[in-house]
C-alpha cells in the first residue's frame, strides 16, 4: 500500500475552498478532513500556505513523437508536464507521420501509458491533416479520442469542415479548430499592423482567425456538432465565441498564456523566439484577454506547448517555424494574470476542470485508458492533484526546462506562483518542485 498526505493545504472546490489535509492510498483520494493521521511509511507533504486542487489538463500540447524525437519525446513532455502541474496532456496530432489512423494513436497511447501522466490524443480531423478528405473519425473514436484537430493549420475548406462536425456529432466527439485562414494569412510571420510595417514583415491579420472563427460558428449552428477554438487571440474572437455561448451552440474555447502575456512589440529584435501562430497581437488584444482570465469568461488555458530544435529556431524570423513552449510556466503566468486577488477557484477551472470537460477526462467519462481529471477533491476520486504556491517568487531559467528543446520566450523572467508537488495517477511526481 502506498500512501501521500498532503499537509494543510487551502483544499480548493469547485465553489468554496477549506483547509484540510489530503490523503491518498493506491491511487485514489481516501480521506479530505481537517486532521488525518499518517498511516505509516506514507509520504507527508506540508502544503500549508498552498493550494490543492485537482492537477491541470492541457489541451494542446504537441509532443512531436513520432517524427521530431530531437525536439520532444511523449516521455520528455510528459516530464515537463508533471513540473508544470499537470496530470493529463492532449497531444496534437500534427507528428511526422500526422497522427490520422487507429495504429499510429494506439502508438501515442501505449507509449504515453509509459509516462507517469495521462496521455490522451487528438487525432487529425483529415487525412494527412491535408484538409482534403476526412480521417476514420469513427475508428480513432473507439480507442476513446474525444478530440479532434488538424492543428498547424485549420481545416479550410468549408464544405469538408462541415461533413466533419455532421459526422462528430453522433460519435460524442468535439472537434478542435486551429482558426487562420490561409490565404489571409498567406506568407506572415507576425501580427498584420503598425508593427509588422515599420519592421517590414509580412503580416497575419486579425481577420484571418476571426474569420474562421465566424465561418466555423455557423457550421457549428448548422450542423450541431461540438466544436472547440484553439489559442483564441484577439478581443473579437471572443466577442464572437462568447456571443455563440450565450445563443446555446455547442462550442468551448482556449487562450495559451503567450497571447496574454507576450504582445507584438516582442518581435522587434527580430527574435524568432517569439513567432507563433496565431501571432502574437497588439497590447488592446492581451489586455482583453487578461481582463476576460479576471472575469471569468475564459473556459481554458491551454500551452500549445511548441517545441523546436534550436538550428530551427536559429533561422532568420521570417524562415523560422511558429511555436514555443509552455507546459512549464502555464500556470505561474495564469496566476499572474488572474491579478492582485486571484480567485483559487478560477486558477483551477481555467487550468484543470474546464479543460478535463472539453476532453472528456473526467470521471463521470469513464475512460478505459485515462483516470478521472478536473474532478473535486473528495474521497473516491481518482488521486490526480497539484500543490501550487501562490507566494513563491522565482525566475524562469532556460537551463532548468524539462524539455528536449529551449525555444522558451521566458528566460530569465519573474514569476510569481509556482507548482510544488504534483501527484499523478496516484503517485508523487513532483516535489518541492523537482522531479522524485
Ligand atoms: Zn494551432
Amino acid at each position: 500500500m502506498s500512501s501521500i498526505l498532503l499537509r494543510g493545504g487551502l483544499v480548493v472546490g469547485p465553489q468554496s475552498s477549506a483547509v484540510a489535509d489530503v490523503l491518498v492510498v493506491d491511487g485514489r483520494i481516501a480521506q479530505v478532513a481537517a486532521q488525518v493521521a499518517a498511516p505509516e511509511g506514507c509520504d507527508v507533504i506540508d502544503a500549508s500556505g498552498c493550494w490543492v486542487g485537482p492537477g491541470f489538463v492541457d489541451l494542446h500540447t504537441h509532443l512531436r513523437e513520432p517524427g521530431r524525437e530531437e525536439a520532444e519525446t511523449i516521455e520528455s513532455g510528459a516530464l515537463a508536464g508533471a513540473i508544470g502541474g499537470y496530470t493529463a496532456l492532449t497531444a496534437m496530432p500534427n507528428t511526422e507521420p500526422a497522427l490520422d489512423n487507429v495504429a499510429l494513436v494506439s502508438y501515442v497511447l501505449d507509449r504515453g501509458a509509459r509516462t507517469p501522466l495521462d496521455v490522451a490524443v487528438a487525432g487529425a480531423i483529415t487525412q494527412g491533416r491535408r484538409g482534403e478528405s476526412l480521417a476514420p473519425l469513427a475508428e480513432m473514436a473507439e480507442l476513446g479520442v474525444r478530440l479532434f484537430s488538424d492543428d498547424g493549420t485549420g481545416v479550410q475548406d468549408p464544405s469538408l469542415m462541415r461533413r466533419a462536425l455532421t459526422y462528430a456529432r453522433p460519435l460524442g466527439v468535439r472537434l478542435a479548430q486551429h482558426c487562420e485562414d490561409e490565404l489571409l494569412a498567406a506568407g506572415g510571420s507576425m501580427n498584420e499592423g503598425a508593427v509588422s510595417g515599420r519592421l517590414g514583415l509580412l503580416g497575419r491579420p486579425a481577420l484571418a482567425e476571426e474569420l474562421m472563427v465566424q465561418r466555423d460558428i455557423e457550421l457549428v449552428a448548422l450542423t450541431g456538432g461540438s466544436l472547440h477554438f484553439m489559442h483564441l487571440s484577439t478581443s473579437r474572437s471572443l466577442d464572437l465565441v462568447h456571443d455563440a455561448q450565450r445563443g446555446g451552440l455547442p462550442v468551448s474555447f482556449e487562450v495559451a498564456p503567450h497571447h496574454f502575456t507576450l504582445d507584438e512589440t516582442c518581435c522587434e529584435q527580430f527574435d524568432p523566439i517569439f513567432k507563433v501562430h496565431p501571432p502574437l497581437r497588439p497590447r488592446a488584444d492581451v489586455d482583453a484577454l487578461r481582463e476576460a482570465l479576471r472575469n471569468g469568461t475564459i473556459d481554458a488555458v491551454a500551452t500549445d506547448h511548441a517545441p523546436h530544435a534550436p538550428e530551427l529556431k536559429d533561422l532568420p524570423f521570417d524562415e523560422a517555424p511558429a511555436g514555443m513552449l509552455g507546459l512549464e510556466y502555464a500556470a505561474s503566468l495564469t496566476f499572474e494574470a488572474l491579478g492582485d486577488a486571484p480567485s483559487p477557484q478560477r486558477f483551477f477551472s481555467v487550468l484543470s476542470r474546464e479543460p478535463a470537460r472539453i476532453a472528456q477526462l473526467r470521471h463521470e467519462d469513464a475512460r478505459v485508458r485515462h483516470g478521472g481529471h478536473g474532478g473535486a477533491v473528495i474521497e473516491g476520486e481518482d488521486a490526480n492533484l497539484v500543490v501550487f504556491d501562490p507566494e513563491a517568487n522565482w525566475t524562469a531559467r532556460n537551463e532548468d526546462l524539462h524539455s528536449h528543446a529551449v525555444n522558451s520566450p521566458y528566460d530569465g523572467r519573474a514569476l510569481r506562483g509556482r507548482v510544488r508537488t504534483t501527484i499523478a495517477k496516484g503517485v508523487l511526481v513532483v516535489s518541492d518542485g523537482v522531479l522524485v
